[in-house]
């Protein structure tokens, strides 16, 4: 794959690797890079040979959140939409046109990743902020490094937070509030003591505990890979993870439409703050 694919795609064995590659951008996500992660899902759950995925960054992050203003910010552009049976978001004025893009890109895209019927491992590194943590979650395991760290700070800004909004789900209510009310950088090591990690390896061994990981569970079959991770992501959500976000996600639209109407309220020094946590 070339250097400058918006998303490199590997193999190594039973193991794909989806690499998000806009690191001048610390791997923001525009849809671009959305729908050619979606491509690389697919092909790797197409080719039999493939039994575990690996999602990673390149760069120094793994994702600083969702491209709210690089020079290919790409809001306005269409794609053909393949998670949503909702019309285009893009031209629509007002609440109609971000309830459709927000629900087809950020979250509905998500829960088809996260539904893949192979086992998908994040591999986070450095910056892992606000959509980076939807990209980060809807993989079914996380291997961070020492110097990983995590944020949303959407409660500063009128809102809730991501509209993947899994965090209850993620890290227990209790974290999860003081997660969103502090919008304070979680720490790898402190994602491990919340259960919202699986692991925390030392940089230099990221790569090798991932793969390593990754080639254990492909000794398992294919197909009984897929039956348990069903089974699980059912059983999440019968604990309400689906329902929640649904709220979450009307909740999330509320936020964006009262922003819309009044104006932001917002103290700069506080945007200054909350966004010093991004990379
Ligand atoms: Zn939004």
């Amino acid at each position: 794959m070339a250097d400058e694919d918006i998303v490199q795609y590997d193999i190594d064995g039973p193991v794909a690797t989806v690499t998000m590659n806009r690191p001048r951008y610390s791997n923001a996500q525009n849809s671009a890079m959305t729908y050619a992660l979606d491509e690389a899902f697919r092909r790797a759950v197409d080719d039999d040979d493939v039994k575990v995925i690996i999602l990673a960054g390149s760069g120094k992050h793994f994702s600083g959140g969702h491209d709210l203003g690089s020079p290919e910010a790409d809001h306005g552009q269409e794609f053909a939409r393949v998670a949503s049976t909702w019309w285009s978001g893009v031209g629509r004025p007002g609440a109609e046109g971000r309830y459709a893009r927000e629900h087809e890109v950020y979250l509905d895209m998500c829960r088809r990743w996260r539904d893949l019927p192979k086992p998908t491992i994040a591999k986070v590194h450095g910056a892992c902020l606000a959509g980076g943590l939807a990209l980060a979650w809807s993989c079914d395991l996380i291997v961070a490094s020492d110097d990983a760290f995590f944020a949303d700070a959407g409660a500063r800004f009128d809102n809730i937070g991501i509209e993947y909004f899994a965090h209850p789900w993620q890290m227990g209510p209790r974290f999860a509030k003081e997660f969103l009310f502090t919008a304070r950088r979680l720490s790898a090591a402190q994602a491990l003591d919340w259960g919202m990690v699986n692991r925390v390896v030392p940089r230099e061994n990221l790569d090798a505990e991932t793969t390593g990981l990754a080639r254990e569970i492909a000794q398992a079959s294919r197909l009984g890979l897929a039956l348990t991770k069903k089974a699980i992501n059912h059983a999440e959500d019968l604990m309400g993870l689906r329902s929640g976000m649904d709220t979450a996600f009307a909740l999330h639209q509320l936020g964006h439409s009262h922003v819309g109407e009044v104006g932001a309220q917002l103290d700069p020094e506080e945007v200054k703050k909350s966004f010093a946590a991004r990379p």
